[in-house]
This record gives structure tokens, C-alpha cells and sequence, in this order.
């Protein structure tokens, strides 16, 4: 599903921070990260909480799966490799306090607070930036509150969007042939020195993904409203998109029976 690293398998050592579905440890190696991801599922700010199952492994192998294909892409990514079905190592950074979001469809939040239709093509992406910081609510910012806040210098902004345009380019096309629209998502950055590399994770818990056919959500807005059972759904599409990019189209020669299809996870 993703390529392994030539690099000495890292210990995994003291815990550097939890978050709401991952946890950060330190290693014996200097420099990189173990980042495990749990099977806590959260929303709206925490207020709903549920522990389900394998969630943490679905999240941790589609965001392996993308992290690679970015880096063969040339965009720089944290991750090293995956140690076990739940844990990654990554490339220590110091972190961004922002959320960067690409939208491609209008959803969520942009169609509560602004006068957008649900599924409004936004075209270009449109990129929304919040400020990190649960205890404010992640409230949006602009390019000049981010440099006053000393957040980032404008060169590292221009940087950091035409990245996240980059990445969603390159997403979107992948989730295209499999018959997945990616309607937007949110991606972390941190400093390594003085380069920029994509952090934090790419899954289920951070894009919105609308099935091309019938509309249907296939991330977390299950869990968020009650569209029905979540694993079922996380289980399908990590598989659908880590099944090496076969496109839908080679169904149609088939016919094949739905059940044909060998899926392990
Ligand atoms: O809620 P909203 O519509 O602003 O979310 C936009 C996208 O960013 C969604 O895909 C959502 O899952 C993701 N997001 C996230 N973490 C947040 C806020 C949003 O992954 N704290």
C-alpha cells in the first residue's frame, strides 16, 4: 500500500502530545516522531466523542497511501514509514498553528456561515485559513492577521497555498478514478529549518469525499450526522482508495458480480 523507507526501525519512547485522535511519542532516533493514530473518533470541538474499532488503522494506511504518492510528486511530506498498522514515523517538525483548507465544492462550514448552495462548484479552489487553537474556536484568518501574528512571513504564505493547491490537484485527480469527488480538506504544516513540509494527516477525519455516482458522504459527515455506520464506511473507502488506483471505468468490461471483489480491510 505504501513504500517502505530504507531507514533503522525507530523505538518508540516517552509521549509528547495527545490530541483529539492522535498521539505524538518521542524515539531513540533524533529528529523523527512516532505518530500513532487511536481509534477515538471526535466532533464539533470534542463534544461528541466515540471509541470505534479499527478506526485508527483505516485513517493511518489512507494517509500513508497519500503521503507517499505526494512525496513521488515532489511535495515534502513528514512521513518516513509505517512501523505497524497504527503508528508512523515521521520527520520531527515545529508546527504551524494553522488549518489550511481547500475547498472544491461548497459544504460544512463556508455554506453555514456564507451564502453558498450545498455542492456549488468553487472554481478556483477556494482556500480558507483558521488559527489553530481549540480554545478559540479555530477562527478564520486573513493574509495579514497571519503575519502580524509573526504565524508566517508572506514568502512561506505564498509557499504554503501554492502547496496545498499542488496537493489538491494531485488528490483530486487520484480520487477521480475512484469515482471520488474531493469536496474539500484540511492539511497542517510545519518547519524543518527553513523548509516546509506537509505534517499532521491526510484521512477520512480531514477531507470531505462525496461518491461521484450517488452523492453519498464517505468521511467522517457520517459520524458527524448520523448518515449511517461510520466503520462501514471507513472500512470501504480506505480500501477503494488505497486498491492501487484502478479505475471505476475497468468495472464496466467486467460485469462482475459485486462481491467479486477481494477487500481485507
Ligand atoms: O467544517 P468545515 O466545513 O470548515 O471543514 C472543512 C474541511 O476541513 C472538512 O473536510 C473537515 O473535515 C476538515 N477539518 C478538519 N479539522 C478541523 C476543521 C475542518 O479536518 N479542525
Amino acid at each position: 500500500m505504501y513504500e517502505k523507507r530504507e531507514r533503522p526501525t525507530v523505538k518508540q519512547k516517552k509521549l509528547l502530545y495527545t490530541g483529539k485522535a492522535k498521539s505524538v511519542y518521542h524515539t531513540d532516533v533524533k529528529g523523527t516522531l512516532i505518530v500513532e493514530f487511536r481509534d477515538d473518533i471526535t466532533a464539533f470541538d470534542g463534544g461528541r466523542k466515540d471509541t470505534l474499532k479499527n478506526k485508527g488503522s483505516y485513517n493511518a494506511g489512507v494517509s500513508a497511501f497519500f503521503f507517499s504518492r505526494l512525496e513521488k510528486n515532489g511535495v515534502k511530506t513528514h512521513f518516513l514509514e509505517m512501523l505497524d498498522g497504527n503508528r508512523m514515523a515521521v520527520r520531527e517538525l515545529s508546527m504551524i498553528p494553522l488549518e489550511v483548507i481547500v475547498r472544491n465544492l461548497a459544504a460544512g462550514s463556508i455554506v453555514r456561515n456564507y451564502p453558498f448552495r450545498e455542492g456549488m462548484a468553487l472554481k478556483p479552489p477556494v482556500i480558507v485559513i483558521d488559527y489553530k487553537d481549540d480554545s478559540r474556536h479555530d477562527p478564520m484568518l486573513n493574509d495579514d492577521l497571519i503575519v502580524a501574528l509573526k504565524l508566517a512571513t508572506p514568502a512561506e504564505l505564498r509557499k504554503i497555498k501554492a502547496i496545498a493547491l499542488k496537493i489538491n490537484t494531485i488528490l483530486s485527480t487520484l480520487l477521480a478514478k475512484q469515482g471520488i469527488t474531493l469536496v474539500d480538506f484540511k492539511l497542517e504544516f510545519g518547519r524543518q529549518g527553513k523548509t516546509i513540509y506537509l505534517g499532521d494527516e491526510i484521512s477520512m477525519d480531514s477531507m470531505r469525499l462525496w461518491d461521484k455516482k450517488t452523492g453519498e458522504s464517505l468521511d467522517k459527515d457520517v459520524y458527524r450526522f448520523n448518515k449511517g455506520d461510520v466503520m462501514t464506511t471507513y472500512n470501504r473507502v480506505a480500501a477503494r482508495i488505497t486498491n492501487k488506483a484502478k479505475p471505476t471505468a475497468s468495472k464496466k468490461k467486467a460485469a462482475a458480480p459485486k462481491t467479486a471483489s477481494k477487500r481485507t480491510r
